[in-house]
C-alpha cells in the first residue's frame, strides 16, 4: 500500500515526492506517462554529447531564498544571467527594450533621461490596463509594440495581444537604463549538472518508486494508495466535463552545428518574419565547452502536448468550474502548471508544491522545507520501473 500516488514527475510531483518521503517517511509511487523524470525541465546529453533541454530553454530565476535553498539540497549551481536579442528591422537589439535598443534601432544617442521622455511621447493613455496590448502600448506606444510584441504574441498564442490578460506581456519589462538581463530576480543560476540530475537526487529515496511510460489511468485500479497528488491537466482529470481548457503547444526543432558558436546571444527572438518565435543555443545556458553546438527552434501550435495555460477571462471562467470539482476531492491534491491552470515559472511551482506539502502535514511552508533529511542518509538508488506494464505495476506495490 502506497501513502501517495503522484501523477507527473515534473517539479510539482517531484518536490512533493521528495518532501513526503524525506520529510514525512511516506511511501510514494510517482508515475509519468513520459519516458523520463523532470517534466518539461528534462535535459539530456544528445548524440553530439551536448547537454540540451528537450522541451525548450529552462532558465532558473527566483526572488525566493527559500525555494533556492530548498533546491540547493539537490544541486550545486552555476551562476548565469540570461540575455536575449530580438531580430527587428534587420538588426539584433536587446530585449527587453532598453536604452541601447532604442539608440540602435533609431540611430540615436539618447540618455536614460531622454529615453524616458521619448517613451512618454509615444505612450498611448489607457484608463485601465486590462490586456496584453494595453500593457505595452501604454508604456512605449504603438510602433514599438508592433515591432516587438504584436506579431510575436500572435504567433506564440494564436491570439491578438488585445485578447490576452495583461499578465502575459507584463512578464517582459521596458527599461530606460542599459540593463540587458532578461530577468532581474535576486537569484539567477542553472543547476550545475543539469535539471535531470537534480531531479534524480530529489527522488533518490527507497520509499519512492518511479514508473515511467505510465499513464496513471492504466494503473489506478491495480494499486492501492491512500491519497493522490495530480499534476496533469485538470480538464483531463475530470474527463472534460466542462469542455476542453485551451493549452498552447509548441513543436521543438533541435539542430546541431559543426561550429563552436551559432548565434551572438543565448536566445534570439524573431517577432516578425519567421514561423518560429525564438532560437536558443544551449551552451550559453549550461556553460559547456564543446567544438560543436546545439540549438532549438520553437514553433507554436494549437494541438500537441499542453505546455502553456492561456491566460484570458474565458479560460479562467472554465477553470473556475474545474476548480470547484477539484476542491471537492479531498482525496486528491491538484498541484502544478497544468493542474491549477497557471502560467507559472519553475520557482513558483516549487513554492506551490512546498505550500501543498505544508498544508498536507499541517506546517507553514518555511518549516516544511527545513525538515529535509540530510542527503547522505538516502543511499539507496531510486527504483526506476521503466516501460512497465499494468501487471508489473502490481509487483511495484507488492514490493513497497
Ligand atoms: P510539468 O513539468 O508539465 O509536469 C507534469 C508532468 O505530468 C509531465 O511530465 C506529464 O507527462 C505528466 N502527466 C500528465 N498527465 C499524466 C497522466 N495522465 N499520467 C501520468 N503522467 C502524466 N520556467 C522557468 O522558471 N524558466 C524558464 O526559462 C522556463 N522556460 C520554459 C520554456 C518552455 C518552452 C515551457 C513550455 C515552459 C517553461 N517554463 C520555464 C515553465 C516550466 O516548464 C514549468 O513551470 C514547470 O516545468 C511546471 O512543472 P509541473 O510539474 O507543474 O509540470
Ligand atoms: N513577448 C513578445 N515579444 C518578445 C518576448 C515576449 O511579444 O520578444 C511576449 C509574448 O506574448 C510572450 C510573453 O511576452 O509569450 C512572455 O514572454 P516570455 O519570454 O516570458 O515567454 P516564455 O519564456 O514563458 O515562453
Amino acid at each position: 500500500m502506497f501513502d501517495y500516488l503522484i501523477v507527473g514527475a515534473g517539479f510539482a510531483g517531484s518536490v512533493l515526492a521528495e518532501r513526503l518521503a524525506n520529510g514525512s517517511d511516506k511511501k510514494i509511487l510517482i508515475c509519468d506517462k513520459r519516458l523520463h523524470i523532470a517534466g518539461n525541465a528534462y535535459d539530456f546529453y544528445n548524440d553530439e554529447g551536448i547537454l540540451i533541454h528537450k522541451y525548450g530553454p529552462h532558465i532558473f530565476h527566483t526572488n525566493s531564498a527559500e525555494v533556492f535553498d530548498y533546491l540547493s539540497n539537490f544541486t550545486e549551481w552555476r551562476s548565469y544571467e540570461h540575455r536575449v536579442l530580438a531580430s527587428v528591422d534587420g538588426m539584433l537589439v536587446p530585449m527587453p527594450i532598453n536604452l541601447d535598443t532604442i539608440n540602435k534601432l533609431y540611430g540615436l544617442n539618447l540618455t536614460a533621461f531622454e529615453v524616458e521622455k521619448f517613451f512618454e511621447s509615444l505612450a498611448e493613455k489607457r484608463d485601465q490596463i486590462r490586456t496584453s496590448e494595453d500593457v505595452v502600448v501604454s508604456k512605449v506606444g504603438r510602433e514599438l509594440y508592433e515591432k516587438f510584441f504584436k506579431n510575436y504574441t500572435r504567433k506564440q498564442w494564436g491570439l491578438d495581444p488585445s485578447e490576452l490578460d495583461a499578465s502575459v506581456t507584463a512578464r517582459v519589462p521596458t527599461r530606460t537604463n542599459r540593463d540587458d538581463r532578461y530577468f532581474t530576480d535576486s537569484l539567477q543560476a542553472m543547476p550545475k549538472h543539469g535539471y535531470t540530475r537534480m531531479f534524480e537526487k530529489m527522488l533518490d529515496n527507497p520509499n519512492i518508486k518511479i514508473m515511467l511510460n505510465c499513464d496513471y489511468r492504466a494503473i489506478i485500479n491495480q494499486i492501492s494508495f491512500k491519497e493522490m497528488i495530480y499534476t496533469g491537466p485538470v480538464d483531463a482529470f475530470f474527463d472534460y466535463r466542462y469542455g476542453k481548457l485551451p493549452y498552447r503547444s509548441l513543436e521543438f526543432k533541435h539542430e546541431s552545428h559543426d561550429t563552436e558558436r551559432f548565434q551572438s546571444a543565448p536566445v534570439v527572438n524573431y517577432p516578425n518574419e519567421q514561423a518560429y518565435t525564438r532560437i536558443t543555443e544551449f551552451k550559453y545556458l549550461t556553460g559547456q565547452e564543446h567544438k560543436k553546438t546545439s540549438v532549438v527552434y520553437e514553433f507554436p501550435k494549437a494541438e500537441g502536448d499542453p505546455y502553456y495555460p492561456i491566460p484570458r477571462k474565458e479560460n479562467a471562467d472554465i477553470y473556475a468550474k474545474y476548480k470547484v470539482l477539484a476542491e471537492a476531492r479531498s482525496d486528491v491534491h491538484f498541484v502544478g502548471r497544468l493542474a491549477t491552470y497557471k502560467y507559472y515559472n519553475m520557482d513558483q511551482i516549487v513554492a506551490q508544491a512546498l505550500m501543498t506539502y505544508g498544508k498536507i502535514v499541517g506546517m507553514k511552508r518555511k518549516e516544511a522545507t527545513i525538515k529535509t533529511k540530510p542527503l547522505e542518509k538516502s543511499l539507496v538508488t531510486t527504483t526506476i520501473l521503466n516501460n512497465v506494464s499494468v501487471a508489473s505495476s502490481k509487483s511495484a506495490s507488492q514490493t513497497s
